[in-house]
């Protein structure tokens, strides 16, 4: 469904992502660990053009392009198909939840009002907000305000969902919540890839997980293989730092 080969990226003089190949089929749950400034937040975004790569070619679909050359009509086809759940769920606070998941359809889809409220609530429900359409972000708390998030990408129905950090600016008690929606979508077949400090996550609901090290993949593999097995000295410590 989505294959990237050789992806770079530099910020200035600093070369952040070193030659990243990913493969992503239709159903997976792809998890990408790795420490602070290892670079995973910059793939995602690189995936959708939230950054420009210098370097690489992604095949999305029946879309082949270059990552740095790629023209505006085929960033905004690629983008179609993704969805981004950011880490600080970027709500726009003078709209309620219902406006927030709504808007993406009715602006970027050109989904007719009625019908864009329609898929928007059914989304909300998904995510356990049945009570909250006309709610403002600032009236819910960080977990409700991220299962909004969700449901915005849920309702534009993607190819694939890109998870950033999704539970990282929440306090403890609510990543529960987050992480139990986000089970749920990825049950009923839903294609991710999840950036994540989450080991449970992982461990529990990826069927492919990525260590990431320095800007490079280091080791990849299903959970079993990454956590109990880990072939590479560096996903050892790594994890004996985390687990
Ligand atoms: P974390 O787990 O802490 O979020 P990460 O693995 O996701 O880390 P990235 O967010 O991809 O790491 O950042 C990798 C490096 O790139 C960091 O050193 C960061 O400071 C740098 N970086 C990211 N975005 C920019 C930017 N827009 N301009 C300059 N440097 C950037």
């Amino acid at each position: 469904m989505l294959e990237i080969k050789n992806i770079h990226k530099s910020f200035g003089k600093n070369e952040i992502l070193k030659g990243v190949d990913l493969r992503i089929d239709k159903g997976d749950v792809v998890v990408i660990l790795g420490p602070s400034g290892s670079g995973k937040t910059t793939l995602l975004r690189c995936v959708n053009f939230l950054e420009r790569a210098d370097k690489g070619t992604a095949s999305f679909g029946d879309i082949n392009v270059d990552l740095k050359e790629a023209s505006k009509k085929d960033v905004l086809a690629i983008r179609k198909k993704t969805a981004f759940v950011f880490q600080n769920y970027n709500l726009f606070n003078n709209k309620t939840a219902l406006e927030n998941v709504a808007e993406g359809l009715i602006i970027g889809r050109k989904v007719p009002k009625q019908e864009a409220y329609e898929i928007s609530k059914k989304a909300l429900d998904k995510v356990g907000l049945s009570e909250k359409y006309d709610f403002y972000p600032s009236q819910l708390s960080g977990g409700q305000q991220q299962r909004v998030g969700i449901a915005r990408a849920v309702a534009l129905n993607p190819d694939i969902i890109l998870f950033d950090e999704p539970t990282s600016a929440l306090d403890p008690e609510l990543v529960g919540e987050v992480l139990q929606v986000m089970k749920d979508i990825a049950k009923e077949g839903t294609t991710m890839l999840v950036v994540t400090h989450e080991m449970g996550f992982a461990k529990d609901v990826a069927n492919k997980v990525i260590f990431m090290d320095g800007g490079v993949i280091v080791e990849e593999g299903t959970p079993h293989d990454i956590f109990d097995t880990p072939k590479e000295e560096r996903t050892r410590k790594f994890l004996r730092r985390v687990l």
